[in-house]
């Protein structure tokens, strides 16, 4: 399978069942995040144990590459301490802007099947929206845009 073919069957599966669907009963840290260039929206809510990401779950009206993208956000990063998940949001936004080499080192897994809309500008804004907003929930700020 070639890696556009990957990027589709992720989308697709992500969208149809996504994970960590619905906000978390005893959050610790909420944000919510627009694209008004798309029409993005979505809340997510964290729940932190110390410096560790306990539980996260997300919701919202969102196209498909923003769903998938949080979807696989909140897998990745639960589980992992604060200052890892605030790298990975570093190197997803530096991969979807071009700035990240793939091939060099990096944290993402499987996360890189995006690095194709560093390609596609209009779904760049999309694709980034959910870490925005996982960077807002942390620094306890309540709203994140991409404008
Ligand atoms: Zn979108």
């Amino acid at each position: 399978m070639d890696s556009r073919q990957l990027y589709q069957e992720m989308i697709l599966e992500h969208n149809k069942k996504p994970r960590n669907w619905g906000m978390l009963g005893d959050a610790t840290h909420k944000a919510e995040g627009l694209n008004p260039l798309c029409g993005d929206h979505i809340h997510l809510s964290l729940k932190l144990n110390g410096d560790q990401v306990e539980a996260v779950g997300f919701e919202g009206e969102a196209c498909a590459i923003c769903k998938a993208s949080a979807s696989m956000m909140t897998v990745a990063v639960k589980g992992k301490s604060k200052a890892d998940a605030e790298q990975m949001v570093q190197e997803f936004r530096d991969m979807t802007t071009g700035k990240l080499d793939t091939a060099g080192p990096h944290h993402l897994g499987r996360l890189t099947v995006f690095s194709g809309v560093s390609e596609l500008p209009t779904r760049v804004k999309c694709a980034i929206l959910p870490w925005h907003t996982l960077h807002a929930a942390f620094a306890g700020s309540d709203t994140a845009s991409t404008e």
